[in-house]
């Protein structure tokens, strides 16, 4: 399973809607922990396809290593990545299944006419043939989660 709060779901959502006709992409990064990915963090990249922005997806090399660095840095790791389908439904095209890399998370957001709509999860298959539909779980926002801590610290003084 796959966790992410409202706040990454929105942000890619409108990552997706500002790039829109084009596709955009982006990393995840996130804790690994007893068979659930936890997002944490997600960072927005360029689109570096230069002949058709519209239908493919493409982070290079150098993208690569700096999120893989970024990650180091948060104490996190790279869970994978998400791109948009604009006027695409949210499924793994053809492309998408030869250019992935087994063991990442594929997050994929439809853009329909300017607005995002659904959001689904993808891992690769250890043959590299199909991807495989995960589970996406989203969570309240982490502002929720620092008011319930403030009122336990409130309780704590009476
Ligand atoms: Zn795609």
């Amino acid at each position: 399973m796959i966790r992410m709060t409202k706040e990454s779901v929105r942000q890619i959502e409108q990552h997706g809607e500002h790039t829109y006709p084009e596709e955009c992409c982006g990393i995840l990064l996130g804790v690994n922990k007893d068979g659930v990915q936890k997002v944490e963090t997600v960072i927005e990249l360029d689109n570096n396809q230069d002949e058709n922005r519209r239908r493919r997806f493409f982070v290079t090399p150098k993208q690569y290593l700096q999120a893989e660095r970024m990650a180091v840095e948060r104490g996190l790791e790279l869970l994978g990545f998400y791109h948009s389908h604009p006027d695409h439904p949210a499924i793994p095209s053809a492309f998408d299944t030869e250019h992935a890399l087994p063991c990442f998370i594929y997050v994929i957001v439809s853009v329909a006419e300017g607005k995002a709509k659904s959001m689904t999860a993808w891992l690769l298959s250890g043959t590299r043939e199909r991807f495989d539909e995960r589970s996406l779980s989203i969570e309240k926002s982490t502002a929720n989660e620092v008011g319930e801590q403030g009122a336990r610290v409130e309780n704590s003084d009476k």
